[in-house]
């Protein structure tokens, strides 16, 4: 195994996992930044994993319905680091890093960017949480909060801790499945505030649980840390019922609940991860045959531009005419939608 993240396109090349010869891939390389660690690297000799950090080509195709910022996080932020989209949570971003870069990340254009939300920003927002009161989720979230020094999240956790109105902190993070080094006594320790943690594990194929990952995924449950799962449906990974049932199972063996599965959003140049609203559906139903109630996430759709998530479902979709949907969001307001044309 690699001792070291891959963060080039000339280190993809050289442990095997890039076509040396093929053509436009390093300017696929520019416009979006790269990076595997070790784990993904020996994961990728599926190539479902390798699919989702190795730059392809179709990366150049940007669709005209595909967005910088898809799911409308800026538009939604009071202040620098800060989403608030709903009354009773916020979304902090207290830092831009992530240990991989995903392909189909909506967050693509700006992960691995600024690097750590500055120390005057994380107090402002904190501030912030702090002043409202109808806030009662705090979600930490992309980049990746759990690449975090133990002693920063402690003070974010800590801090948080000290605020009455808060029901729960929720880490949204890659780290456990990716980088299951970091999941070690110090990490859990941070987490352990008088606001109970919970941490939504990212996972799309059952090939990114390898025995590292399992025994870290363990190590945050035998904490007491409850776990939750999110997972992105995307073509060519995880687009059959086989692999989600798979995955799923693998999730619930680990006492992890799957929570989401997301329908790939509109981040530009990922059209190829992206599934039909008819295809995700289907696939839903089957599960729904063999999987026991606990085990099935719940599929959902961030309507682009900001109008929030929605599960896909007939209470909130009504199809037009095929591929072109219409849909309701949760205040009411109608919003079209049209599926990727293969
Ligand atoms: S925010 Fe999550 S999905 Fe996006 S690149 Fe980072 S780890 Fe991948």
């Amino acid at each position: 195994m690699t001792e070291v993240a891959l963060e080039s396109l000339r280190d993809l090349v050289r442990a095997g996992l890039a076509d040396p010869d093929a053509e436009r891939l390093d300017e696929v390389a520019r416009a979006f930044r790269i990076r595997v660690t070790p784990e993904m690297v020996a994961a990728s000799v599926d190539p479902a994993v390798a699919r989702q950090f190795v730059p392809a080509i179709e990366e150049l195709e940007i669709g005209a319905e595909e967005l910088a910022d898809p799911i409308g996080d800026e538009a939604r932020s009071p202040l620098r680091g800060l989403t608030h989209r709903y009354a009773d949570r916020v979304i902090l971003h207290v830092t831009r890093i992530c240990d991989v870069y995903c392909r189909f990340c909506f967050r693509r254009e700006v992960v691995g960017g600024e690097g750590l939300l500055s120390e005057q920003d994380l107090a402002a927002a904190l501030d912030y949480i702090d002043a409202t009161p109808t806030v009662r989720e705090v979600i930490l979230t992309g980049g990746d909060p759990l690449t975090l020094s133990p002693r920063r999240l402690r003070a974010i956790v800590e801090r948080l801790g000290r605020i009455d109105h808060l029901d729960q902190i929720r880490i949204h993070s890659r780290v456990p499945v990716v980088a299951p080094d970091r999941i070690d006594d110090e990490l859990i320790a941070a987490l352990l505030g008088p606001v109970p943690v919970w941490i939504v594990v990212h996972a799309n194929h059952p090939s990114e649980l390898r025995p590292a990952s399992r025994a870290a995924i363990r190590r945050l449950s035998d904490a007491g840390i409850p776990l939750l799962s999110q997972s992105v449906l995307l073509r060519g990974v995880n687009d059959s019922v086989d692999t989600l049932e798979a995955l799923f199972r693998a999730l619930l063996r680990l006492r992890v609940k799957p929570y989401y599965l997301h329908h790939c959003d509109l981040a530009r140049g990922a059209g190829h991860f992206r599934t039909t609203l008819a295809q995700g559906r289907t696939l839903m139903a089957d599960l729904r045959l063999r999987l026991t109630g606990i085990g099935l996430p719940t599929y959902v759709l961030d309507i682009p531009g900001g109008y929030g998530k929605v599960p896909i479902s007939s209470d909130h979709l009504t199809e037009e005419s095929p591929g072109r949907w219409l849909i309701r969001d949760p205040a009411g307001g109608m919003h079209r939608y049209a599926d990727p044309v293969y």
